[in-house]
């Protein structure tokens, strides 16, 4: 068997074992798991099922978990709110009515402090003054919510044309079993959307204090609503995944928007909504309320095949160690220049960046970490940092590939974790299907994630319930039954 084959077989194979992990123990009666947490439902891939919040440093969790009214100190949240201001909606400059219209999307995106503090440095506007009263109001009746009541929702890319994705290759049981379509997305994100969900970052959930411990944040959001973190993992548009019903790169349009790129089978291309980042983008803008302060979702990237549909990987340039599909990319594409590649690569991570969109490492080649040696996740690393950390500017966060972990249950520790938490890596995610999987320990934040795919849609919709109704959302142009996973 060739490489470029094998090469395809193990990206499905990972997509394939993310869900193993969930589903091996969740056949049979899976609704416990989103309220049993027992230790003996771990597996390789999940090392527990149910609330896992681990230690919560000192003794701040336990009004947070309460669903207290907030009652934050007003200097503290005004000196966050100034950096946040600044994310979401630009200078404070301008006429009253201008200032009003910065403070409602302020406000909208739940950073009242900020939209309070604009609304001041108008004292004489009688509209301004007016709002400001509201949006005390506001302030005054939302909700804290503590990291352990955050759940976390992934994808991979997104299928936009179903008949080239369902063709009946060896891709399509992947896919099927993996992926989820464009307007299965579109009905969930309205369902989330609908049900109060709130994207938050991982950032809001704790974050490291003055002495580098990592700090349960308060996240504050008005009655009705709820916080979700968002992922989507390899984002690198693969090779083999050319001709199959998806995008294939990220850009930057003419508005400075990010986009896809989606080439048609008479190899015209499309720009537009055609993956998850524009389309969250999108949804946001017409529901500014769907994003908290301007969180967006955390983009997980391997580098093997070079990120965002961008062919930077180190062996494109070196053109050493190519493998098959690589070899055919490049025969394709006789202009490619390597450094023009890794600059609009940069060009798109940072307009997405600046749009609220996180990075993380789904390590460089797609390895288990559980299995793989430390000299193995040394040289992976290192990949990893020489060639996408540059492109995305660094990183504190890893989601595992394949849905495995350092650990089981317990809190991490040993050399493999030393040594990613020496490369600052201080969040680490792996995929669980409970609602609710958060471990918070002083030096690292660990959290479950959710697959919403078709494999989890097609034989657990119940595990879904809470944010969206799978017998709905469903596909019908999707192969039935889901396959199995073997
Ligand atoms: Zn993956």
């Amino acid at each position: 068997m060739n490489k470029r084959r094998i090469l395809a077989a193990s990206s499905v194979l990972c997509l394939s074992a993310v869900l193993l992990g969930g589903c091996q123990h969740l056949m049979p009666f899976s609704e416990d798991l989103t309220t049993s947490g027992t230790a003996s439902e771990e597996t390789a891939a999940s090392p527990t099922a149910g609330i896992a919040f681990k230690s919560r440093p000192r003794d701040s969790g336990e009004e947070v978990s309460e669903n207290t009214q907030a009652k934050a100190e007003e200097s503290e949240d005004l000196a966050q709110g100034d950096t946040e201001e600044e994310s979401v909606s630009g200078a404070a400059t301008g006429t009253a009515e201008e200032i009003l219209q910065q403070a409602q999307r302020l406000a909208a995106m739940y950073d009242y402090d900020s939209a309070i503090a604009l609304l001041q440095s108008q004292p004489d506007d009688p509209a301004c003054a007016q709002a400001a009263a509201e949006i005390e109001g506001i302030r005054d009746s939302c909700v804290a919510w503590g990291p352990e009541q955050v759940t976390h929702v992934f994808y991979h890319t997104l299928i936009k044309d179903c008949a080239l994705a369902f063709d009946g290759d060896e891709d399509t049981a992947g896919y099927n079993q993996v992926m989820t379509t464009i307007e299965e997305f579109e009905k969930i994100t309205q369902s989330m959307y609908d049900r109060g969900f709130v994207m938050v970052s991982l950032e809001d959930m704790a974050r490291k204090d003055e002495n580098g411990n990592m700090v349960p944040g308060e996240i504050l959001l008005p009655p009705g609503k709820q916080p979700f973190v968002l992922s989507q993992d390899d984002v690198s548009y693969y090779h083999y995944m050319e001709g199959d019903g998806m995008a294939s790169r990220l850009v930057v349009d003419e508005n400075g928007k990010v986009k896809a790129e989606y080439i048609q089978e008479d190899g015209s291309v499309l720009v537009g909504d055609y993956d998850m980042v524009p389309l969250i983008d999108s949804f946001v803008e017409q529901h500014l309320d769907f994003s908290y302060r301007g969180a967006k979702g955390i983009i997980a990237l391997t580098g093997y095949d070079g990120v965002l549909g961008y062919r930077t990987d180190g062996v494109y340039q070196t053109r050493q160690e190519l493998d098959e599909f690589q070899v055919a990319y490049l025969n394709n594409h006789l202009d490619f220049n390597w450094d023009e590649e890794v600059a609009r690569a940069t060009q798109t991570a940072t307009a997405m960046k600046e749009n609220g969109w996180a990075f993380a490492s789904h390590t460089w080649g797609h390895i288990n970490v559980g299995e793989s040696s430390l000299e193995r996740l040394r040289t992976d690393t290192e990949k990893w940092l020489t060639y996408v950390s540059p492109i995305v500017g660094g990183t504190d966060k890893i989601i595992f590939a394949f849905g495995a972990d350092l650990a089981g249950a317990e809190n991490y520790s040993g050399e493999k974790f030393d040594y990613l938490k020496s490369q600052g890596f201080d969040y680490y995610c792996n995929v669980d299907s409970s609602q609710y999987w958060v471990q918070l320990q002083p030096n690292y934040l660990r959290m479950g994630r959710r697959n919403l795919d078709g494999y989890r849609m097609y034989y657990h919709p119940e595990l879904l319930a809470d944010l969206f109704d799978a017998q709905a959302v469903f596909d019908p142009s999707r192969p039935t039954p889901v396959p199995e996973m073997s």
